[in-house]
């Protein structure tokens, strides 16, 4: 048996090998950063967006003015939301808008499906408690709001089939799940989790944060119901780039969302005494929208749409599996524990480390140009965005832990 080649090496030849490698070539370059781990916080500008930014100050805001409105601006939560929706959804056009930070849309999407009449009787609204922060604070709000009971799913390597048979029963209004767990990188069954909840009369809003744009998602059919996701982070938007929120096709006419705003009435510019929600999906649009950070989220789409979210995936669990092979090699014999699911089907795009020390390791290494990011108590998330990492960062950042623990030790 030959040994396994340096990691240097191998690390080459994933990159010689990767149909993808070109699209490093199209983010801006990264300045002093060696090895950027934390595309699944804050994506890679694109240099497509560094020129439509540039351009939409000189040209289409410069010299448009007020006229951009009517132009494509008054349009762009809808037309953007349909670009979404093809490339990275698998949606239909008129499903899905592009509102306000992930929060408020989550807020929005709740609130008008807790009123549909078929769930309006329920008083449960089923959620995890390893789900990122905001979706945990949000629904203690909305169930002081409306009189619901929170029901807790406690399962820390993941949200199982199991463990919401459990947890859904004909009490059940909603369910709130991450497609992929931001701390853990676990992957959740969405097709199956959301047959059960149906099964037993629920309806389950998808939070997609961690998995758009990094793997294929058919929500139409899958027959989501609803569901949300940010734009900056693996759809490089930009830091405060708005989310999107999705609506099955039956359900759209059905909602009414909470946020009455002039831009998602029946008729903006009557200016009329009473709110009436607009016909279709402008309804979820609520005022006036953020178009300069709608940019840099389109200019991502064509890359992602030119390289196919199939290819993505691919590499994406190339790029995990490649972090945790060093992982075990480098990091392992240091004390090191992963907490990432070993099965690529259950993973999203990130994979988690924890040792004690990292919070002083992550400050080491953030400065001197090797960034990923560190969670509470201990963990590292080493986030592999497939258009933009190559594997020779992956192998940079893991060097670069087992060096800063050699140094402690
Ligand atoms: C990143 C993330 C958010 C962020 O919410 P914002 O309102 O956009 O700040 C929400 N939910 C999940 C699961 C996330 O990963």
């Amino acid at each position: 048996m030959t040994p396994p080649s340096a990691p240097a090496a191998r690390a080459a030849a994933l990159d010689a090998a990767d149909p993808l490698a070109r699209f490093r070539d199209e983010f801006v370059p990264a300045g002093d950063v060696v090895a950027y781990l934390d595309g699944n916080s804050l994506g890679r500008p694109t240099k497509a967006a560094a020129e439509r930014l540039a351009r939409f100050a000189t040209d289409e805001w410069g010299t448009r003015l007020i006229r951009g409105w009517d132009e494509s601006w008054y349009e762009l939560p809808l037309t953007l939301g349909d670009r979404i929706g093809a490339v990275a959804l698998g949606a239909a056009p008129g499903q899905a808008f592009v509102g306000e930070s992930t929060t408020v849309v989550l807020y929005k999407l709740v609130r008008a499906v807790l009123d549909l009449p078929e769930v309006a009787g329920r008083d449960e609204i089923v959620v995890d408690s390893q789900n990122f922060p905001t979706d945990r604070y949000l629904l203690e709000g909305i169930a002081a709001e409306c009189g619901k009971r929170l029901v807790w799913i406690d399962a820390p390597g993941g949200v199982t089939l199991d463990a919401l048979a459990v947890a859904v029963s004909d009490r059940t209004a909603l369910v709130l799940l991450s497609h992929v767990a931001y701390r853990s990188g676990h992957l959740a069954d969405l097709p199956e989790i959301t047959r059960l909840a149906h099964e037993r009369g629920a309806l389950v809003l998808w939070d997609l944060c961690h998995s758009v744009g990094a793997m294929p998602l058919e929500l139409d059919a899958w027959d989501v119901d609803v569901a949300a996701g940010c734009t900056y982070k693996y759809l490089n938007g930009g830091p405060g780039s708005p989310a999107f929120g999705y609506v099955r096709a039956d359900l759209v006419e059905r909602l009414r969302q909470p946020i009455q705003g002039w831009m998602g009435a029946a008729a903006p510019f009557e200016m009329g005494p009473a709110y009436e929600p607009h016909a279709g999906i402008r309804r979820f649009v609520s005022g006036t929208p953020t178009i300069t950070s709608m940019l840099a989220t389109g200019a991502m789409l064509d890359l992602i749409d030119e390289a196919g979210t199939d290819a993505i995936r691919a590499k994406s669990e190339l790029l995990t599996a490649f972090a945790l092979e060093l992982a075990d090699e480098l990091l392992v014999p240091h004390g090191v524990a992963v907490t990432t699911p070993r099965d690529a089907a259950r993973r999203g795009s990130h994979v988690t480390i924890d040792h004690p020390a990292f919070e002083e390791v992550v400050r080491e290494l953030w400065a001197t140009g090797v960034v990923p990011d560190f969670r509470r108590p201990h963990g590292i998330r080493l986030g592999l965005s497939p258009l933009s990492t190559s594997f020779d960062e992956v192998r940079i950042g893991v060097e670069a832990v087992r060096d800063a623990l050699e140094r402690r030790a």
